[in-house]
């Protein structure tokens, strides 16, 4: 067993003091980095940087980061929720290292979705009926995973299709959730 014990703490996002979700994080004792190339090769929409040892991935649509001694989790309702979560980590970790003479090592980096990307792939008219100021606005938001990409509804107009496949290519290869 690669991760023995996982005690954790939860606290408001530090971004948005005023938020109903919380953020949890655990400060191990082991270092974790070994199983990291493992699970960049097992978890679809990895980011993985083998440089700077941090890996991570979404998860209903939470954002949990692991470095070799620390495991953060975002957007979780309440402890309970923060329970669940770090023991399915837990669970995660340990079963993939204890198989990991069979699984697929991947050390290859990949890093986020850039604002940019999913800028160029929205329609571009500033139209504000996503309630944003403009397409940039909405796409950094998009990329944060503060706003879902349906609230653009020009988007889903037959002349925007092609744009539209591709961003939501782009966004499930990432690990985002789909509409
Ligand atoms: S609704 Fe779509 S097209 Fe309109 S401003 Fe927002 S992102 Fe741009």
């Amino acid at each position: 067993m690669l991760l023995k014990e996982l005690r954790f703490r939860v606290m408001p996002p530090e971004c948005n003091p005023s938020s109903q979700k919380l953020n949890a994080i655990a400060e191990l004792q082991e270092s974790i980095e070994e199983v990291f190339p493992y699970l960049n090769g097992l978890i679809k929409g990895c980011l993985y940087n083998p440089d700077s040892k941090i890996l991570s991935f979404k998860k209903d649509g939470r954002l949990i980061t692991l470095q070799p001694h620390q495991i953060a989790v975002t957007k979780l309702n309440d402890k309970q929720e923060a329970e669940k979560v770090f023991h399915w980590l837990k669970e995660l970790i340990n079963v993939t290292y204890e198989g990991r003479e069979t699984l697929k090592v991947d050390y290859q980096g990949r890093e986020p979705i850039k604002v940019l990307d999913i800028f160029k792939l929205l329609p571009g008219t500033n139209c504000r009926k996503c309630g944003e100021p403009t397409c940039m606005a909405f796409a950094a938001k998009l990329q944060q995973d503060e706003l879902p990409i349906v609230k653009c509804p020009p988007l889903f107009n037959d002349p925007f299709r092609e744009k539209r496949e591709r961003l939501l290519s782009l966004l499930k290869e990432a690990g985002y959730e789909m509409p």
